[in-house]
């Protein structure tokens, strides 16, 4: 099955050599502020949504181990 709706790699390389990697989740990841608990996590995406009226949350991040926040409904 091929995939070409997608301009980034659906294969994690840094999953499989470590290599950079670009896939959406390793790209979500790289550029956003990590938190180390997830009570951090909730308190900050509690503010961003009261300051930017939109719905963020906390999640946790299977790739570092530790929580981002983001739009619900959208991966980065
Ligand atoms: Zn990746
Ligand atoms: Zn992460």
């Amino acid at each position: 099955m091929k995939t070409r709706t997608s301009n980034r790699p659906a294969l994690c390389w840094s999953m499989v050599n470590g290599s950079t990697c670009l896939c959406y989740e390793c790209w979500s990841c790289r550029r956003k502020m990590k938190y180390h608990t997830k009570e951090i996590a909730k308190t900050k995406a509690y503010r961003a949504r009261k300051r930017t009226n939109t719905l963020i949350t906390e999640y946790h991040c299977r790739f570092c181990g530790l929580f981002h926040i983001g739009h619900v409904g959208r991966k980065y």
